[in-house]
């Protein structure tokens, strides 16, 4: 099978062509136009301006997918779109482009959602098998899902408040560092000691698979006003050291909560043998040491994909896409864009008004 992928519920514009079969695919192409240049000056993403770029710019990112991979439209076997959820500007650019393409072509349509994409790239990377744990972790998400099959999920708990990502970014606007804030407070850490603040890992000792970030970046912004009013400013090596000590909290947290979704995992599913990452935050090395550790202890096989699948991409929404394809899952040119659409919640046909 060849399946034609496009994204655009966020701020990445992307195709991408994959083929093959369920649990042994290759990714022929895979195009990210990102707009995090156009966001910049806005410190967050305006989802009209993000709505406008996609309609803008998805033909040709969907031309080049197709040109990069050598494909005509008349060689592709389905045309897979993340259908939601997301900001439904940019949901709509992705599903119309489509809409178009297979209305024009006579191939087939199918909705994908996007998270379904996320819990499904550990496949496209990896020889594993259903059941397995997925860990989301990004800006916008962060949630335990037991993945039972394609379209079999069941949430096992999820952050509270804010997605450690988007924790990390708000902490690094509150002492004053570059955004992304990941990659920025993961490289202040490198020269700081995680011990000198102490800052709470809210939700760790609740026997359940729930997180809270928003409490821990209020920390941070207190520990800084005090440095600043001690010293009248934030000397270097405090910074560095705010940064170790909030990573070490949300490393903390990730590890002893997914301790727990294993444990929850198995008691559905027994047969789990994986803990799959996905999403930027996965790229965060101590968070990633730590995990893989916690999966050492637990005889637990863990995956991580390569960054540039753990983060938006329309390659897991083609290969979602196949998986669907294969089960006959098909829509029409009625299929809805929907800004929030959960993921186990089932669905058998995506087509028509929301469901
Ligand atoms: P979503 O995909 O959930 O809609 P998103 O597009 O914001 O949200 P991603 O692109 O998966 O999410 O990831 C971006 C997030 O990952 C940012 O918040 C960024 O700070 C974080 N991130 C990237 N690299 C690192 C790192 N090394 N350590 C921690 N966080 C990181
Ligand atoms: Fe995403």
């Amino acid at each position: 099978l060849t399946i034609l992928g496009i994204e655009s519920s966020c701020d990445d514009t992307a195709a991408a062509v994959v083929h093959g079969v369920a649990g042994k695919a290759s990714i022929l192409s895979n195009v990210v136009f990102g707009q995090t240049e156009i966001h910049a000056s806005y410190g967050g993403v305006v989802p009209e301006i993000a709505a406008r770029a996609h309609a803008e710019k998805i033909d040709h990112v969907v031309e080049q997918a197709l040109a990069t991979a050598t494909k005509n439209i008349t060689e592709i076997d389905a045309i897979a779109v993340t259908a939601g959820p997301g900001l439904i500007g940019g949901v709509l650019s992705g599903v119309m482009c489509a809409k178009g393409l297979s209305a024009a072509s006579g191939v087939p349509l199918i909705g994908v959602n996007h998270l379904a994409g996320h819990a499904l790239t550990p496949q496209l990377t990896n020889e594993i098998e259903f059941p397995y744990l997925m860990l989301l972790v990004s800006g916008g998400h962060c949630q335990f899902l037991l993945v039972e099959g394609h379209d079999t999920y069941t949430r096992l708990g999820g952050t509270i408040d804010d997605a450690p990502g988007e924790a990390f970014d708000k902490t690094a606007r509150i002492l004053g560092l570059p955004q992304p804030g990941g990659p920025s407070v993961e490289a202040a850490s490198l020269q700081g000691d995680s011990k000198v603040f102490s800052l709470p890992r809210p939700l760790l000792n609740r026997d359940d698979c729930n997180m809270s970030f928003s409490g821990l970046k209020t920390a941070v912004l207190r520990a800084r006003d005090d440095v600043i009013s001690k010293h009248g400013g934030l000397p270097t090596q405090a910074r560095a050291d705010l940064c170790a000590g909030f990573q070490a909290a949300v490393t903390d947290v990730l590890v002893a909560k997914s301790r727990r979704a294993l444990a929850a995992a198995r008691a559905i599913a027994p047969s789990v043998k994986t803990l799959a990452v996905a999403g930027g935050v996965a790229a965060n090395g101590p968070i990633r040491h730590a995990l893989k550790q916690l999966c050492a202890e637990t005889e637990t096989f863990f995956v991580a994909p390569p960054l540039a699948l753990c983060t938006d991409n329309a390659a897991m929404i083609a290969y979602a896409g196949m998986l669907r394809f294969t089960d006959g899952m098909i829509d029409d040119l009625t299929l809805s864009a929907r800004p929030r659409w959960p993921l186990d919640q089932k669905s058998a046909s995506l087509t028509g008004s929301g469901k």
